[in-house]
């Protein structure tokens, strides 16, 4: 009897044979019976290294086709694959490799020496560079072109995120097989992905969201990728033509509606454009509506829960939503004691299903404060459940501000401020205030430079309590943002902790 590898086998293996393209791009294309061919290499490479199943490698190179090459080969030969964000420094790549244990590490050929002198000996350190050039290629080219899977039950890890969190130390997400599996087969149904699709794919690689959410559903349905290494707005245009959808981050959509060319006739053929990593603005969601005459999917999810709710396919998008729960995702909102609340009224998304991961690496105190006892994860997402079921996202619990007691919910007082015509953009945060314990603070971004902070005042004097109206605003010429388009509270929360000292 043939051996099982549940994530591998499912994801990839029916293309095994097929003629069909995997994946497009200025550097030529890629069918799927090459791509396995170079799996079955990399694989085999990957065993003459020493790896043994369950064992990490830690991936830490500029987007590439091999490198989803490397991913599968991982997968395939039992490992355990570890993308790391590119901008990570080398100290910080240093933690992770000590962290995870990893026997096996991919790099840029630029890092490999400075890597060399400050890892243990026996770890091999293999490169990939991103015109595909390096050693592992160059290793890869003499092996074997068959591999057998190796066995990989539903339970045993796939894979190790570490989360981009903004403060402390970075924690890994640990993702079983089932995990992951089980949220590519419920995204294939509800967003009516089949083989004929071609995914404009302009994400990072080493984030869920352009690994797991996009990768792994086009391979699971056989479909193609035209894979970008990043958002480009010219390359963007002019590959739109040939893609049937699109996965981008809010910002991908803002920067297509600044340009003119984006219009009507290019997104006609187009069949779905989702958004999801950091809150579409409801003004985005409309714009593109005008301009496209197409509503953009919301949906939401996170390192640790891959994808747990969706606007839907054919149903009502509701704009400034993430939609519903998706099948399988049991979600509650709760209070800080994990009681679900009343409905409509704002709590903590706390969320259970196959989606949700298994804990955080080596860290079983984070873990075991990261779940309630009946199994729910709590996510720290603020939001609150409409009649209908919708959830909308108001923010990061730890981006709640307290002031004179009072509780602001950040999102609350952005959204008034994105209303004003000459207003591109807004953050707001919480700084320490010795009266009020923290004063609400508006961080903005202008269309142009004639708006004064008397006049945002005066317009927010009669649309918001006293309490939730910024004591101070500051005007900027861009929101500071990560890797994924998330707006960085953190970093504004440094920057400004001292604006009422004194
Ligand atoms: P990450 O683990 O990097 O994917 O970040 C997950 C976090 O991104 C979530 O906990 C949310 O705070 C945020 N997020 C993801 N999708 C959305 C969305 N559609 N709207 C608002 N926030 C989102």
């Amino acid at each position: 009897m043939s051996k099982s590898n549940h994530l591998f086998d499912a994801i990839f293996e029916p293309t095994k044979q097929s003629p069909d393209l995997f994946l497009i791009n200025n550097n030529g294309k890629i069918t799927y019976s090459e791509f396995h061919k170079t799996i079955n290499q990399i694989a085999n490479l990957l065993i003459q290294k020493g790896m043994k199943p369950g064992e990490r490698v830690a991936v830490q190179a500029e987007k590439s086709n091999l490198q989803i090459a490397l991913y599968a080969a991982t997968l395939k030969a039992g490992g355990v694959y570890l993308p790391l964000n590119t901008g990570y420094t080398l100290s910080e790549l240093e933690y992770f490799i000590e962290d995870s244990g990893a026997k096996i590490i991919v790099i840029d050929k630029k890092i490999e020496d400075q890597l060399l002198s400050s890892v243990d000996k026996s770890i091999t350190i293999l490169t990939l560079n991103s015109d595909e050039s390096g050693s592992v290629m160059d290793y890869a080219k003499n092996q074997d072109i068959k591999f057998e899977a190796i066995e990989r039950s539903p339970e045993d890890l796939a894979a190790i995120l570490y989360t981009s969190g903004t403060t402390g130390k970075s924690k890994g997400a640990i993702l079983s097989h089932k995990n992951l599996l089980s949220n590519t087969k419920v995204l294939k149904e509800y967003w009516k992905f089949t083989k004929n699709d071609v995914l404009l794919h302009m994400l990072p690689i080493y984030h869920t969201h352009g690994l797991f959410v996009a990768t792994n559903l086009l391979a699971y349905i056989g479909g193609a990728m035209i894979f970008l290494p990043k958002f480009d707005i010219d390359q963007a245009i002019e590959w739109m033509s040939k893609a049937t959808t699109m996965m981008g981050v809010p910002t991908f959509y803002t920067r297509l509606l600044s340009d003119q060319r984006f219009d009507k006739s290019l997104t006609n053929h187009m069949r779905l454009f989702i958004s999801g990593s950091a809150p579409l603005l409801a003004e985005t969601h409309k714009e593109f509506e005008d301009r496209t005459g197409k509503k953009i999917l919301e949906r939401y999810g996170m390192t640790e829960t891959n994808m747990c709710t969706s606007n839907p396919y054919d149903e009502e998008r509701i704009a400034g939503t993430v939609g519903l729960p998706l099948p399988g995702v049991e979600l509650r909102i709760a209070d800080d004691q994990g009681n679900e609340i009343k409905q409509g009224e704002i709590g903590i998304i706390e969320l259970r299903g196959e989606n949700v991961f298994k804990g955080y690496w080596q860290m079983p105190d984070k873990t075991n404060d990261s779940f309630r006892k009946d199994g729910f994860f709590i996510t720290g997402d603020m939001a609150k459940i409409d009649h209908k079921g919708y959830v909308t996202i108001v923010g990061r619990d730890k981006d709640l501000i307290i002031t004179g007691g009072l509780n602001v919910y950040p999102k609350e007082v952005e959204t008034v401020i994105d209303q004003i015509e000459s207003i591109l953009e807004s953050a707001v945060f919480g700084s320490p205030h010795k009266d009020f314990g923290e004063a609400v603070v508006a961080a903005i971004v202008r269309k142009n430079n004639s708006l004064s902070e008397i006049e945002v005042k005066k317009y927010l004097s009669d649309k918001l309590a006293k309490f939730k109206q910024p004591k101070k605003i500051i005007f900027i010429e861009n929101l500071p943002r990560n890797a994924m388009g998330k707006v960085q509270k953190a970093e504004l929360r440094k920057k400004y902790k001292s604006l009422f000292e004194g």
